[in-house]
């Protein structure tokens, strides 16, 4: 958080030495404010200020990063609204496994974790993280858990566990420099979290409602541990998103830096479908790290779609390439279907293309990344942008049938475009999902 000059003159010695180069230290304050100067440059700071002043600069949130060398960093988000400027860290998806399990059953965990990956507008969706949950009580088990997982998939861990002793095991054993998240569920003191955060050179997780987690990372950071997260631990989801707001909110409006910590959340109930809403929900509401228990891949698509949407710039449009692009093996034959350059615009009718198994070319029109409808109404695709488009691309060169295949939802070019561009226009589907049977029943290039 940037500080104003007053706050930065306020630490200064106020002798006007001149010793930074500047006549007066209230005219050096306004230089370090609007970042024309480093504090570096007064040789009389003290080292108190010179800490008030590091603090209160810091930003409102932390940065934590978890797992070496393969890593995630949360934190240090700057807005409430996405649409105020845009969230900057998406939360990792961490998928619970439990110590319980057997070797062959943990190695089969991993290889399906491996095959949860998703393509959706240009973008491949997978999750982070493993959570290993001790459930077995044992150290050694959960040491031995923590091997195979590190062993199989080197991804990064979250260690959740109700005492220290297997987190100990585990993180100081197998996942030795590799920062796994260290979460302490039960109620211990903060002095042992502490060693053991600082035994394990790895991030921590607290857990309580607000007054105890702002408690605990108040004594932490006293005993030089400033990695850390903050959860709400199992509760119900309204109680979750309540945590989530209510942090959120004290840290960046109330400069309230006890709370300024990413939020660990859990959803691992026995409901699979429960747990997919409620970690929606807390990828929509905050959440830094999200613990699920939800490995079907309908469930698991839900929450990586709700991140990629809430996580896109909102005042960046997303866009593929404006130019043809092939999808298949075409030939001169190929049907050439026209759309806009949005990106989901652009993906929906590549994604019917290829389950359709037809080749095509798809010419992208610039729309400045906006969908049909929307630069159809801005007069961003029209008979004119696509005829121009149809031209500058070189496709005339590329097929023998003239017939380009305009979006439904526009069909009232058709016209127009046909005397801009001399092509045959064919209307197709309204709705990207009609476009393969359209192509088998309505396309021929004679
Ligand atoms: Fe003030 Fe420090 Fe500059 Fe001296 S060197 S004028 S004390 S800011």
């Amino acid at each position: 958080m940037a500080l104003t000059g007053l706050e930065i003159y306020k630490q200064l010695p106020k002798t006007n030495c001149k010793d930074c180069g500047v006549p007066t230290c209230l005219a050096f304050a306004m230089k370090v404010a609007s970042g024309q100067a480093a504090l570096t440059g007064c040789p009389h700071l003290s080292g108190d200020a010179k800490s008030r002043l590091d603090e209160a600069s810091a930003p409102p949130q932390r940065l934590v990063r978890i797992g070496a060398p393969c890593y995630v960093e949360l934190g240090q988000e700057t807005v409430l609204f996405r649409h105020e400027e845009k969230f900057h860290r998406p939360p990792t998806v961490a998928l619970k496994v439990s110590d319980k399990q057997d070797e062959a059953a943990l190695r089969r965990a991993c290889a399906d974790f491996k095959t949860l990956a998703f393509h959706r507008v240009g973008e491949t969706l997978r999750p982070d993280m493993f959570a290993l949950v001790n459930e077995s009580g044992s150290a050694d088990v959960m040491r031995a858990a923590a091997q195979t997982l590190d062993r199989e998939h080197g991804v990064p861990i979250v260690l959740i566990s109700e005492t220290l002793a297997p987190l100990q095991a585990a993180a100081t054993g197998p996942l030795a420099g590799k920062r796994p998240l260290l979460f302490c569920s039960g109620q211990l003191p903060v002095k042992d979290l502490a060693g053991l955060a600082k035994e394990a050179a790895a991030p921590l997780c607290v857990a309580g409602d607000l007054a105890t987690v702002a408690q605990c990372v108040e004594e932490l950071g006293k005993e030089g541990v400033k990695d850390v997260l903050i959860s709400p631990g199992r509760t119900s989801p309204a109680k979750t998103l309540e945590f989530l707001t209510q942090t959120r909110r004290a840290a960046l409006k109330k400069k309230f830096r006890p709370l300024g910590c990413p939020v660990l959340t859990l959803a691992d109930s026995d409901d699979p479908v429960a747990n997919a809403l409620d970690a929606c929900g807390y990828v929509c509401k905050y959440a830094g790290v999200v613990v699920a228990n939800v490995w079907d891949p309908t469930g698991l698509v839900t929450i990586l779609t709700a991140r990629q949407s809430i996580y896109t710039d909102p005042q960046r449009p997303v866009q593929v390439e404006a130019t043809l692009h092939e999808i298949g093996e075409v030939t001169p034959q190929s049907p050439l279907l026209v759309t806009t350059n949005f990106s989901l615009s652009y993906y929906s009718v590549e994604s019917q293309v290829e389950a359709s198994r037809v080749p095509c070319y798809i010419l992208a029109v610039d729309t400045e990344g906006t969908s049909v409808l929307t630069s159809w109404a801005s007069d961003k695709f029209n008979a004119a942008t696509i005829a121009t488009a149809l031209k500058a691309s070189g496709v005339e060169q590329r097929v023998s049938h003239r017939k380009v295949v305009i979006p439904g939802l526009v069909a009232v070019l058709s016209a127009t475009l046909a005397d801009e561009s001399g092509w045959k226009v064919l209307v197709g589907p309204k709705e990207a999902t009609g476009i393969g049977p359209f192509l088998k029943s309505e396309w021929s290039a004679a």
